[in-house]
Parts: C-alpha cells; sequence; structure tokens
C-alpha cells in the first residue's frame, strides 16, 4: 500500500501489524494522537481528503459532504463492530448489533472489490468500485475482509474508557488486553474505583 504510514500509540503500544494499521488509522480518525488530539480529521470533504491522500488512498474526484456522511458511517460501524472484540476476550463474539451492520452495508455499497493475483501467487482483494469515494473505503474494506479471515481482526479492539473510544490493537499472549492504555485509561478507571470503594460507595 502506498504512502502507509504509522501513527503514533498511547501507551507505547505497537499498531496493529501489517495493512490493518490502515484500518486502525481510519478508526482512530477521531483520535489521531499526532494532528488535532480529538478533532474529528473527517470533519469537512477536505480534511477528509486530505486523511485519504496522507494515507495513499485515491479518490478520483472532489469529495461531498455525502461522502463524509458515508466514510463518517462506515468508521463509526467499524468501531462498533470492533467493540465486540473487546468484550469477547477470546472467546466467540457476541452477535452485533443488526442496525450497526446494515449501517456498515450502506456505507459498503459501491464499494465493490476484485480478486487480483499478487506476484508471490496469493490472491488478494483489489479495490474496483467507481465513485469518488469507492476505491479508498474498498480498501480499507478489502484490508477489514482479510482481517476476519486471517484471524487478525479479534485482536483489534475498542478502549471502554469514558472519553475514549481508541481502537488498539492487543499484542497481548493471551489477547486479554482491555485499556488503549493502562496508564491512560485503566489506570483512570482503577483509581476511581478505587476511590468509591474508600468512601465506602
Ligand atoms: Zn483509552
Amino acid at each position: 500500500m502506498t504512502g502507509e504510514r504509522l501513527s503514533p500509540q498511547p501507551g507505547s503500544r505497537a499498531p496493529a501489524p501489517g495493512e490493518l494499521a490502515l484500518v486502525q488509522a481510519f478508526i482512530n480518525s477521531h483520535y489521531d494522537l499526532e494532528l488535532h488530539h480529538g478533532a474529528d480529521l473527517f470533519a469537512t470533504p477536505e480534511s477528509l481528503g486530505g486523511w485519504l491522500a496522507r494515507y495513499g488512498l485515491e479518490t478520483g474526484g472532489r469529495l461531498s459532504s455525502r461522502d463524509v456522511a458515508r466514510a463518517v458511517a462506515l468508521r463509526e460501524g467499524m468501531r462498533a463492530l470492533a467493540s465486540a472484540n473487546g468484550s469477547a476476550n477470546g472467546a466467540a463474539a457476541p452477535a452485533a448489533d443488526p442496525a450497526v451492520l446494515a449501517g456498515l452495508d450502506g456505507a459498503s455499497a459501491g464499494a465493490s472489490l476484485e480478486l487480483r493475483f499478487a506476484p508471490d501467487g496469493r490472491p488478494r482483494w483489489q479495490p474496483a468500485g467507481r465513485g469518488a469515494l469507492d476505491r479508498a473505503l474498498g480498501t480499507v474494506l478489502a484490508v477489514t475482509a482479510t482481517a476476519f479471515a486471517d484471524g487478525t481482526w479479534a485482536r483489534l479492539k475498542v478502549c471502554p474508557g469514558p472519553h475514549c473510544g481508541w481502537a488498539f490493537y492487543d499484542h497481548s499472549r493471551n489477547g486479554s488486553g482491555r485499556w488503549c492504555s493502562m496508564d491512560v485509561c485503566g489506570g483512570r478507571v482503577k483509581a476511581r474505583a478505587h476511590y468509591r470503594r474508600r468512601r465506602g460507595g
């Protein structure tokens, strides 16, 4: 993938391996630690186009506010889908919310994929859609489908910390990671629980 670059991670966590780092950065485009932290990098057609170009994703045309709504819908649907990975804790993930799946299907429509063969003979999905956003979102979806197939998707989790929602890759051996960072969210929640216990609440 051309132009792929890695975003900094909270708690010095390593990003998701390989191309899944792109999907992770896509989900975290509302929580970018490098650029305007906490700002939505998909806020306008211009900022969305800039983000996609930064990650080497071609748009093939000018973007509209409908494109922004579609990209945000895909991002938030994928965040909700990845949230189930955190609660599953190694077990089979619970069935996803039908409304989340319908939103994902709506945002994905038009981002068609074709199967092509890489130089090593392995088949891989290649985006083939024609709309301005179809190829860019198709790339994100192709990487996601591959991550489901190779099992790495189950380790892409969403931090349940208040005001967080950061997508992180759980590199722990037993796959029990829950927080983006024990120092940031995990530590804060533990300190609050400790305080409540001390107050007898
Ligand atoms: Zn967090």
